[in-house]
């Protein structure tokens, strides 16, 4: 659970989250499980294949479907999500692929 701050802090509507929780004061761990479940085995933007974390693509942390859940690394995730606070983005959305030419 060493990476539970960070999928808080970024992939959680705390409108949604506020809601839910005075409700269910064990929900999030019980989402977070969720989308842990669906993760593939290495980042889908980098490729690479540690310290992975579950990035919400309409960062709705309850919509853990497979089309909701992409796998980046923590260094895409935190990137990804740094670019859509920069362009003023409410929602990051989908990470594209990064492409390196050699
Ligand atoms: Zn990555
Ligand atoms: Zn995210």
């Amino acid at each position: 659970m060493d990476d539970l701050n960070f999928n808080f802090d970024f992939d959680i509507n705390f409108n949604i989250f506020d809601e839910y929780h005075k409700r269910h004061p064990d929900g999030w761990y019980k989402f977070h499980y969720e989308s842990r479940k669906l993760l593939k085995d290495k980042c889908e933007s980098c490729g690479y294949e540690d310290e992975l974390q579950a990035h919400h693509i309409d960062q709705n942390y309850m919509n853990n479907t497979v089309e909701n859940i992409q796998t980046l690394c923590k260094y895409c995730h935190q990137f990804w999500h740094k670019v859509a606070k920069r362009l003023n983005k409410d929602i990051a959305g989908k990470m594209p692929v990064i492409v390196i030419n050699s």
